[in-house]
């Protein structure tokens, strides 16, 4: 039985050549993200090339995700960086505002001074340094350090709790979104969605320069959270970035919030993954933590469709052996079972109804597969979040684009193959190309359901095929 957790690697200098790629592929990796906080539009433009020429010469499908860096809040350009004892006032001013302490430097958000208030908590660099807010004045805050440290230059803020009026896209984000369209990217991910509004933003945004790709909501504060229920509604996948999250929240909070949104994300059909620090320390270590394999197995149990490597694959020593690692414990733990929470889908539509009679007839039958046709991925994702326990479950779909669009879909294999004109032809072609492929005998059970429309077939249909 094939694994069903699909897995992303984040591309960087240590797996930029071709060569890793093919590698990580064959490891097992399905998406492959180009983080845009740090990569050039050429490079990323060539490292699409490398990948679809790479998923083209091994027949697979292999999605390219780019993630817009979305609009954080930085420190400003230091001469150099400042050491801070516990105690010292820091000061971030507004660009033109002249420094009225030693310690003080810009800050690349105009609107922090409307937006934060005395006693709120600024945190620096993703929770090296913590600072309490003493004064709030129209062109500058005014904060004592908590915790010491040094503070560098355009460094991240982030400021749990507080509700910020950022934009949902910078100049930058639109520039790489134009990008991202131009290489027809597969899914483009928004940073720093705080509600429903900026993903629609982010949407319109992509249909005005005419691309299709999924879109990915990055949950990363207690502003998205609050509002998660519209985000998910509003999104094609969640993204539970556990890196901006963890520093947003108490620290305890963020395996309850993980549990939460991956379940809510099962009753409201939307795909979900779960992402960084799953194997942080195999940055430089050839094996996980205990801990970490434990993380992992807890993230595959609940039945994510995807879990995410960023620093492990991007700049680490061993990106091979990381995926190496997702793949072996996710497998194991999805041999013992998952945590179910597919049941729970709430069934709004008769195509959910449809999906959901399928999978209870596949999961009935004694070794039968699961077939779902469809044009445009839609009923695919349905029945995969009610995550079919059958030994096989595959989408045929005539577009390679769509077989991409799956590729972050868990527990799906996409199948590129031409419909036929009449439904049974279409059905003899399935059976064809599934016994060929050695996935099912002479005389399996394969479930087939569809939302396509053809002169014999109706959509929202179900059949019991023999292969
Ligand atoms: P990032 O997002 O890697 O772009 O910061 C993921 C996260 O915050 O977890
Ligand atoms: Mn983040």
């Amino acid at each position: 039985m094939s694994r069903k957790t699909k897995l992303i690697c984040t591309l960087g200098p240590a797996t930029e050549s071709e060569e890793m790629i093919g590698t990580l592929m064959d490891a097992g990796t399905n998406v492959f993200r180009l983080n845009m906080s740090h990569a050039k539009h050429e490079w990323a433009a060539e490292m699409t090339k490398r990948v679809r020429r790479q998923a083209i010469q091994r027949a697979t499908h292999i999605g390219v995700l780019f993630d817009l860096t979305g609009p954080s809040i930085r420190t400003g350009d230091l001469p150099a960086p400042y050491t801070l004892a516990a105690g010292d006032t820091v000061e971030f001013r507004k660009t033109g505002a002249d420094p009225t302490v030693e310690l003080s430097t810009t800050v690349n958000y105009e609107g922090l001074m409307g937006d934060v208030s005395v006693g709120n908590t600024l945190v620096v660099d993703n929770g090296a340094l913590l600072m309490r807010i003493d004064v709030v004045e129209a062109d500058r805050i005014l904060c004592h350090v908590k915790t010491p440290g040094t503070m560098g230059s355009r460094r991240h803020i982030n400021l749990p709790g507080v509700r910020l009026n950022l934009p949902a896209l910078t100049e930058k984000d639109h520039k790489d979104l134009a990008l991202a369209v131009e290489c027809e990217a597969d899914y483009i991910a928004g940073s720093f969605v705080r509600d429903a509004a900026h993903v629609r933003e982010l949407r319109e945004a992509m249909k005005a320069l005419e691309g299709d790709a999924q879109l990915v909501a990055k949950i990363e504060d207690q502003e998205a959270v609050r509002n998660i229920d519209a985000i998910i509604q509003e999104a094609d996948l969640i993204m539970i970035a556990r890196g901006d999250l963890g520093t947003e929240v108490e620290f305890e909070e963020l395996p309850l919030l993980q549990r939460r949104i991956v379940k809510r994300c099962h009753e409201l059909g939307t795909r979900v993954i779960v992402a960084t620090q799953l194997l942080e320390s195999m940055i430089n270590n050839p094996t996980p933590t205990r801990a970490e394999v434990t993380d992992v197995m807890n993230a595959a149990y609940e039945e994510a469709d995807a879990l995410m490597l960023s620093g492990e694959t991007s700049v680490g020593r061993y990106p091979e052996r990381c995926v190496d690692a997702l793949v072996r414990i996710s497998t194991r733990i999805e041999r013992s079972g998952g945590q179910g929470f597919g049941q729970g889908m709430l069934l709004r539509d008769e195509r959910q109804k449809i999906a959901k009679a399928a999978v209870t007839l596949a999961d009935s039958l004694p070794d039968a597969r699961l077939v779902v046709l469809t044009r445009r991925g839609v009923l695919a994702n349905q029945v995969a979040m009610l995550r079919p326990r059958t030994a096989g479950f595959y989408a045929v779909t005539p577009k390679e684009s769509v077989c991409r669009k799956l590729s972050l879909t868990r527990g799906v294999r996409a199948i590129k193959l031409a419909f036929a004109s009449n439904i049974e032809e279409t059905i003899q072609r399935v059976s064809e190309q599934l016994l060929k492929e050695e996935l099912v005998r002479s005389g399996t059970p394969i479930v087939i359901v569809s939302d396509i429309l053809s002169d014999h077939f109706a959509a929202n249909s179900i059949l019991l095929h023999h292969a």
